[in-house]
């Protein structure tokens, strides 16, 4: 492979000197992506039109034409990121030849600045899982070790980054799915504030914690991508009127912080052996270098899963109700009325986990146990929130894992649903919240696997957290 740029400001440089043209990336990623196809990281590759883009780019860049802001950024994005006249299936059956009639604000926006895309990631089916197994094209192997998940929902994504498929790409995170793969490939992973990023063109899974987010090599581009997909939109009315954080006002924070880390994740048995070391090294290091660092335990805790899970099936089960047979996707050739359309259609195109959880999601909003299970998670969401804040009054940061292992063994975890959704203890709380928090690289384990530390702080904090994480990667 030639050479493997960094942040977007290298590729920047060597498009202006003449050291590299977008067509030479765009065949090099391609070749990446076809020697190793064994990984299952894209469903689609749109390889004959990025090469047609790269080319007419190429041009524009000879003759001094005016390019965007991402000209020369090769990028992937997940397969639940609607894509103008291409496919999106969400990773399900059930949507296995649809076709985009429109493209998210997003993905609008990334092309408005010359990003090339250049094809669709793999991922969990509608975004539900934490390995990317539940995908009905089959699970996303690790490029640190094939026998090894690359995390979910956004495996895809994270992968692609991780083994030089793309420069960076593009998830979406409801309960961890940009930060979770992230830590799984070594890779920086940024779930931004919900209300940040519009979500118009993105398939439902929950839609209060779904919120797109950017996976990058360097700080630099989460930012740039940030800047460029944030702001308001006429098509999703939960967006924020705050001004946007501009990504060449980066600076290395390094002045003094509070930092408050959860202590349960170095005691907890849960918690694998060298993530806590690598938790501790951090806290060590940021001592020295002079910041306040503190334990806290977050009374809370053992209900950040089950709140989250109530809420987000909850959600799910009711967005996922216009897959009928009807309307479009797929419909059951074995249909023969409008019931069995919709019964048939949907028992055949929706995988084990997606039914699992409407099941369980229009079981919690039923009557006579709505009060029960949906309204009660909705006031114990408000009390994390709250309790949340008031760490964020006395602290700059929240500092956790990301995941309380590195990427476990493909097929281990798949036998029960439980082991899998405890998995997302460290992300559920700032998705709960509505808060910003990033993955950051954070060594590895010895065997070669990657591991990942998170930050999460206040709502609208993105910029102040991506100049704490430049510093922070410096360490
Ligand atoms: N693992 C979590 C879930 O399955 C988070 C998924 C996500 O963020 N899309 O719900």
């Amino acid at each position: 492979m030639a050479k493997k740029y960094h942040s977007y400001s290298d590729i920047k440089s060597g498009l202006q000197s003449g050291d590299v043209t977008v067509e030479q990336l765009v065949k090099q990623y391609l070749q990446q992506i076809n020697t190793n196809t064994h990984l299952n990281v894209f469903n689609e590759v749109f390889g004959d039109e990025a090469l047609a883009q790269a080319k007419a780019l190429d041009v524009r860049l000879k003759n001094n034409e005016p390019v965007g802001k991402l000209a020369g950024m090769v990028i992937g994005i997940k397969d639940n990121i609607c894509y103008k006249d291409h496919k999106v299936t969400a990773s399900s059956k059930i949507l296995e030849n649809f076709t985009s009639i429109y493209s998210a604000t997003i993905v609008e926006r990334l092309l408005a600045e010359d990003a090339i895309i250049i094809g669709r990631c793999n991922c969990d089916e509608f975004a539900m899982g934490a390995s990317n197994e539940n995908s009905y094209f089959g699970p996303v192997k690790n490029f640190a070790d094939e026998t090894r998940v690359g995390g979910g929902s956004s495996g895809g994504s994270a992968v692609a980054v991780q083994a030089g498929m793309c420069h960076a790409a593009i998830g979406t995170d409801t309960g961890g799915s940009v930060r979770q793969p992230a830590s799984f490939c070594g890779v920086i992973g940024l779930k931004p504030t919900y209300g940040r990023i519009s979500r118009h063109g993105i398939i439902s899974y929950a839609s209060s914690f779904d919120q797109v987010g950017p996976i990058t090599q360097s700080v630099e581009d989460a930012a740039l991508l940030l800047e460029v997909m944030a702001g308001p939109d006429e098509y999703d009315a939960t967006l924020a009127n705050q001004p946007v954080p501009a990504a060449n006002e980066l600076k290395p924070e390094a002045r003094q912080k509070r930092i408050a880390y959860l202590q349960e994740a170095l005691t907890s048995p849960g918690v694998d052996a060298d993530v806590k070391g690598t938790l501790s090294t951090y806290i060590d290091k940021l001592r020295a270098d002079g910041h306040i660092v503190k334990p806290i335990s977050f009374e809370l805790l053992d209900y950040l899963v089950p709140t989250y899970y109530i809420l987000a099936m909850a959600e799910a089960s009711s967005n996922l109700a216009r897959y009928d047979g009807v309307h479009y996707g797929y419909r059951s050739p074995n249909a023969t009325d409008l019931v069995s359309t919709y019964k048939k259609s949907r028992y055949e195109g929706f995988g084990k986990e997606v039914k699992r959880r409407i099941m369980l999601g229009t079981f919690v909003l039923s009557a006579g146990y709505y009060d029960a299970y949906y309204a009660k998670a909705q006031r114990v969401r408000r009390l994390i929130q709250d309790k949340t804040n008031e760490i964020l009054n006395d602290f700059d940061f929240i500092l956790t894992p990301t995941a309380p292992e590195p990427a476990f063994a493909l097929g281990l975890k798949e036998k029960d649903p439980v082991v899998t959704y405890l998995y997302d203890i460290f992300t559920v709380q700032a998705s709960l919240a509505g808060l910003p928090a990033i993955s950051l690289p954070a060594g590895n384990n010895g065997k070669g696997l990657p591991l990942g530390l998170q930050l999460l702080t206040k709502k609208f904090g993105e910029t102040e957290l991506l100049n704490f994480s430049e510093y922070f990667l410096k360490l």
